[in-house]
């Protein structure tokens, strides 16, 4: 029985990639798409062998198709693994963190990641060091340890949530290197299109892929990729004994999501930018947070790493918290709503969750912008803008 699905012709550009990666073998009246498999146990005799589906929370086929897929975009020697959430696979590279090690995060990291973190470093798992990811000498004074211990593992997130700081991924891989610590880099703002954290030393690549890369806000889905064939082997064993395993229904949805992210990234991405250069301008705007804009402070290093800047933007809103939530209940196109990444235009304060960190401005409302027509999704600011204003 072969898991491979059906390969295409070597070096097709990413965009491409997304649409013919993962399709099944072609054969004379077979499925153009990967079937859902609903199956919990497989038919097994005699010893059951590595690489045997066996069971459901080992495998199951409609994994394989976007484990491939993810892989390819990353440009990975081995297969994905796809998790329960982003979370699960957080979890699972945390896992790799030697008890009584020492773990190097950014301060501004995904909050569910750092809560975890935190968490376990409480208990003593570990030693636990947050750092200002934009600032190279505070992270490799972190990860030599100073006369401590080094460090095990350097996480990176690239702009980072909800700050958007962009961290020196080259420099920041080879230091992590040369002190013989891990470094996984969390993908999921930038997407494989826009950045290759493999190609920039990072050993590990962590997605949501709830995200950009399902893409339409109806599924919850992580995934990790590798090259390295024992840190895989160590996280697939994660999953199949902690059980953060992806329904198939799911897997089969973010394949499906998978097949427009070039087109999603051209668009929302290149509306990123146009609505950051208005909104800089804006009286009802104290500052604007995104890479894209040439005065940023991560500009040319995200020019240097990134294949565009993305599109999640931060703004501080002139008159503080209360202006910024009557500028959000103000909208009408625009969803209040957590998360980011789908066809549909968010908005969020997100000093609303009591546990972002308290470095994140109160003022602060995190954009991720969709697929809509630019200037209707301008117009609705401007007019949420005023709004607030009054
Ligand atoms: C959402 C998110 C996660 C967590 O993923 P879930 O799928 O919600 O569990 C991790 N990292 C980043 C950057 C995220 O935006």
């Amino acid at each position: 029985m072969s898991h491979e699905p059906s390969s295409h012709p070597d070096q097709l550009s990413p965009d491409t990639v997304v649409v013919a990666a993962g399709r099944p073998a072609r054969e004379h009246d077979a499925a153009v798409n990967p079937p859902i498999v609903l199956s919990s146990t497989y038919v097994g005799t005699g010893e059951v062998v590595d690489g045997d589906r066996a069971y459901g929370r080992y495998s199951n086929p409609t994994w394989d198709p976007l484990e491939a897929a993810l892989s390819e975009l990353e440009g990975a020697a081995l297969p994905g693994l796809v998790f329960s959430s982003g979370l699960a696979a957080v979890s699972a590279a945390l896992s790799l963190v030697p008890v009584g090690g020492v773990l190097v995060m950014p301060r501004h990291s995904y909050q569910g990641a750092l809560v975890m973190a935190q968490e376990q470093s409480g208990k003593g798992l570990f030693a636990l060091r947050t750092v200002d990811i934009a600032n190279n000498d505070d992270v490799i004074a972190a990860l030599t340890g100073a006369g401590e211990k080094a460090a095990d593992m350097l996480w990176l997130e690239s702009p980072t949530n909800p700050m958007l700081e962009v961290a020196d991924l080259r420099v920041l891989c080879r230091s992590a290197k040369a002190v013989g610590a891990i470094v996984v880099t969390d993908n999921t703002f930038s997407t494989p299109l826009v950045q290759k954290p493999l190609e920039l030393g990072s050993d590990i690549v962590l997605h949501s892929v709830t995200k950009y890369l399902a893409g339409h806000s109806d599924v919850v889905l992580g995934a990790l990729i590798t090259s390295d064939e024992t840190l895989r082997h160590t996280l697939l064993h994660h999953r199949s004994i902690h059980g953060g395993i992806a329904g198939p229904f799911e897997a089969w949805l973010a394949l499906r999501g998978l097949r427009t992210l070039a087109l999603r990234v051209e668009r929302s991405q290149a509306s990123a930018v146009e609505l950051a250069r208005r909104l800089d301008v804006h009286d009802g705007v104290e500052k604007v947070l995104f890479p894209g804009l040439d005065s940023d402070p991560g500009h040319e290093r995200a020019k240097a790493q990134m294949q565009g800047f993305g599109s999640i933007l931060c703004i501080e809103v002139a008159g503080g918290e209360t202006a910024a939530d009557a500028l959000v209940g103000a909208l009408r196109l625009w969803t209040p709503a957590t998360s980011l990444g789908g066809v549909e235009s968010l908005i969020e304060r997100r000093r609303r969750h009591a546990n972002e960190p308290a470095s994140v401005p109160v003022n602060l409302l995190r954009l991720s912008v969709g697929i809509e027509n630019v200037e209707d999704l301008w117009n609705d600011l401007a007019q949420a803008l005023d709004a607030a204003a009054r």
